[in-house]
């Protein structure tokens, strides 16, 4: 007997029928004999539905209250879900975060989950009952209620599964598994059937949308197996787990692409020591977070510094460079918000040589110019313009045919 959690996105839940859908599923895991915890999202674009209903109000609606509103979606989709599944004969009930001791700290719309009352769970658990937790929310230890983050129902459920010790946690959503590309854009992506942690935390904190990225690191962290998969199929999905050697022999596990950084370039600035200490002082100061930086070789001791900051802080990073521009002494300040970052990801990078090259080379031939890079034991990251983000997708994809070398 295994105790299970399964997650069900949005998509998985859009209406009454997929509703009926899932339940059917569940209940199907509860009769092969398995304790079953679910964790939902909120029905389809009710989330979106919500943020704009909002937005109708106040451009920039009080955090709390946005929270407050937000954890409705959940609450919905957890009484329905709990409604279908007795429909189909088996007991269930369903609970909010709240309910369940989901203790998060006070950061309204990004929370983190600090603790889990978990006999509450296994309590009904014990009693037979199928328990459907609300993805997405929690609350403060002042009982203020929370949300974790879009996507944030993800992290729920393997927050979930470590406080239970669950044997499985399954992520059911609307694609069969974690791909080598976003099929969209190439179509010859293939599913992998297995991805390290490790690997999956780069591409979801790269831009495959397919996990949320605190959920995977959660994962990492308690070791909680984990498995990505159709809510619309019985196909067999991508296992995430911890590193095999046979693992390293792919060299490159996946491709991703994200429109998310801005560049910002500091023109022709004395090159001298403490100047990047100050320039990047003061962007911290601000709490913006640095991904990218280049500095050009200095030309009759001026140099041009250029960095990436997250594109939604790319007006106050500018502010900050406006106001210590003339106390580093530089010329110019220049931004760019039309850039993308294109990666290749995949621990066996570690023991084989020249990714780099090759992924350059794919470049090259198509003519795309690399304006920055940026590399990890496990990853290669390049900043081109945006326009030109599929082809280079396409063609990086051609040359590493991930998963076959
Ligand atoms: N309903 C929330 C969202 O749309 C959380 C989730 O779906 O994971 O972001
Ligand atoms: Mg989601």
């Amino acid at each position: 007997l295994a105790l299970i959690v399964q997650k069900y996105g949005g998509s998985s839940v859009a209406d009454t029928e997929k509703i009926k859908n899932v339940a059917q599923r569940v209940v199907k895991t509860r009769s092969a004999g398995n304790d079953v915890v679910v964790v939902v999202s909120a029905m389809g674009k009710t989330t979106d539905r919500l943020i704009s209903l909002a937005k109708e109000i106040v451009a920039d609606p009080p955090k709390r209250e946005m929270d407050m509103l937000l954890a409705t979606g959940e609450q919905q989709s957890i009484a329905l879900l709990a409604m279908a599944v007795m429909t189909q004969g088996y007991d269930a009930i369903s609970f909010t975060g709240p309910q369940v001791g989901i203790v998060t700290d006070g950061f309204y719309s990004n929370a983190r989950i600090k603790s889990i009352n978990e006999q509450k769970i296994l309590e009904e658990v014990k009693k037979g009952k199928i328990v459907i937790v609300a993805g997405f929310q929690g609350v403060t230890i002042d009982n203020h209620i929370t949300t974790l983050g879009r996507g944030g129902s993800d992290t729920t459920a393997v927050a979930i599964a470590a406080a239970l010790k669950a044997d499985m946690c399954d992520i059911y959503t609307d694609v069969d598994g974690v791909y080598t590309a976003d099929p969209r854009v190439v179509p010859n992506a293939r599913k992998l059937e297995v991805i390290s942690y490790n690997e999956m935390l780069e591409m979801a904190s790269l831009g495959a949308k397919v996990l949320h990225s605190r959920a995977v690191e959660l994962a990492k962290k308690f070791r909680v197996p984990l498995r990505v998969l159709s809510s619309f199929n019985e196909s067999e999905g991508t296992v995430i787990q911890e590193e095999t050697e046979s693992m390293e022999e792919i060299v490159v596990s996946g491709v991703t692409s994200n429109k998310n950084q801005a560049k910002i370039s500091l023109l022709s600035m004395p090159d001298k020591p403490g100047i990047a200490a100050q320039v990047f002082q003061a962007i911290a100061q601000e709490n913006i977070s640095i991904d990218m930086i280049v500095q050009n070789i200095s030309e009759h001791g001026m140099t041009t510094l250029s960095f990436t900051v997250p594109k939604d802080d790319l007006n106050r990073a500018l502010n900050v460079a406006q106001r210590i521009k003339d106390d580093i002494g530089a010329a110019e300040i220049e931004f760019d918000d039309k850039i993308a970052e294109v990666s290749v990801v995949g621990i066996g990078m570690r023991s084989h040589a020249g990714i780099a090259a090759r992924m350059f080379q794919a470049l090259a031939e198509e003519n795309i110019n690399v304006q920055m890079i940026s590399t990890s034991e496990i990853k290669i990251s390049c900043i081109i313009d945006e326009e030109l983000m599929e082809r280079a997708v396409k063609v990086i994809h051609d040359k590493f045919e991930p998963g076959r070398n």
